[in-house]
């Protein structure tokens, strides 16, 4: 039988800090940001989470360890795209283990597996991501998230978003009140200038807004 000693993984960093976006936005948490990203999105702001050799190389023990002296009991498991990762599952379950609130932050380009997470965040990606739709939109990945009670999350810009999101909306049957909208910029004064429009956006379709804390405190920093 094999333990946690035995799984490795790469990470690109362990921090701790609060959840800087979604539903559980403000949550103190841990974050373990799970090194490897395929998918490419032009505005990635984590493009050196993307290739799976760098990082740092981690056993699933010692990170474990790490994670419990970091203390927050809310852990999101981010990326890079974590479902990517081979340790993705042992990962999961060594959190659980360790008596863990588990959110996992994803693009839902992966099928899930069974394991057992609290909460999943879904970022499917938009046309302005800049990636093809085969390669960000999986048809039975996003049924599979919205069968599991996931979260969707959509970083929107303008008019011509929100009429995707709705795209995406009725061709996967999300259920309004697990969408949220997030406005768009990595700048504190471009989110603020679009909080407005994305707030009338959410009222007039039942979704939940949520700002994006970190970039309204930190800006584009790593680690916070
Ligand atoms: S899926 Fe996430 S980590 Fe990967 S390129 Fe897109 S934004 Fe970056």
């Amino acid at each position: 039988m094999r333990t946690t000693a035995d799984v490795a993984l790469r990470v690109s960093e362990v921090f701790a800090s609060i959840q800087g976006e979604g539903p559980s936005v403000g949550t103190p948490s841990v974050f373990v940001r799970v090194q490897g990203c395929a998918v490419g999105c032009g505005w990635c702001d984590t493009k050196y989470s993307w290739d799976p050799r760098r990082g740092r190389a981690v056993t699933l023990e010692a990170l474990l360890a790490e994670v419990k002296a970091a203390g927050p009991q809310n852990v999101v498991v981010t990326g890079g795209e974590p479902l990517e990762s081979p340790a993705f599952a042992p990962l999961i379950d060594g959190l659980k283990a360790l008596g863990r609130r588990v959110e996992v932050e994803t693009a839902g380009t992966e099928v899930p597996p069974a394991v057992e997470v609290d909460q999943w965040n879904v970022s499917l990606k938009l046309a302005h991501s800049g990636v093809a739709e085969p390669r960000r939109l999986r048809p039975e990945a996003i049924a599979r998230f919205r069968d599991l009670g996931a979260w969707f999350k959509f970083v929107v810009g303008e008019e011509g978003d929100l009429d995707e999101v709705l795209a995406l909306q009725a061709r996967y049957a999300l259920p309004s009140e697990r969408i949220v909208l997030m406005p768009l910029g990595m700048r504190r004064e471009e989110q603020v200038a679009r909080m407005p429009a994305v707030v009338q956006w959410c009222r007039r379709h039942g979704f939940r807004f949520s700002p994006r804390l970190h970039v309204l405190i930190w800006g584009p920093r790593r680690g916070v």
